[in-house]
């Protein structure tokens, strides 16, 4: 069965930079499961995944702007402390914490933390940069109509609800 709109796939990935640095992986893991044209991947992913089928390997390279798109000079945010979302022991620099905006909870990275107030880079921590995805795909199957109304896969490595 091959991967088209309204497939459940599942997959291990590898996710590094183009210079070989690992970012994330999910191959000791369950694999990640998604309904195939919502989406719910990056497009540009999503598209270069098309028609492969189970047990297929294939190395998928992102530009940028595929991707997370470029970084935005000026993109520096001073935030009350109160708007991040979860609660953090210390918030130092470098640190990727999530924060409420008005368009929705957005990742940002720390520059400089103080008592009330974090200056934040508003800057996908991935913009900038050249991704590779190695991907395996474990599964494909038909989705269920609940799954293609809800937009997303259900069950192992899917949503839970
Ligand atoms: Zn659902």
């Amino acid at each position: 069965m091959k991967i088209t709109k309204d497939k459940v796939v599942s997959i291990h990935y590898r996710l590094s930079e183009e210079a070989g640095k690992e970012l994330e992986n999910n191959r000791d893991g369950l694999p990640m499961a998604y309904l195939h044209g919502h989406n719910n991947l990056l497009e540009a992913l999503e598209t270069q995944l098309e028609d492969l089928e189970k047990g297929d390997l294939k190395s998928v390279t992102l530009q940028a702007h595929e991707a997370y798109g470029t970084r935005k000079e000026n993109a520096v945010q001073r935030v009350p402390i109160k708007h991040l979302v979860g609660k953090y022991k210390r918030l130092l620099p470098g640190m990727v914490v999530k924060v409420n905006t008005d368009r929705g909870a957005k990742n940002a990275s720390i520059i400089k933390a103080g008592k009330f107030n974090v200056d934040l880079d508003m800057n996908h921590p991935l913009a900038g940069k050249t991704l590779v995805f190695d991907i395996e795909v474990m599964d494909v199957r038909d989705a269920t109509d609940e799954e293609v109304q809800h937009g997303h896969a259900h069950g192992p490595g899917g949503h839970h609800h």
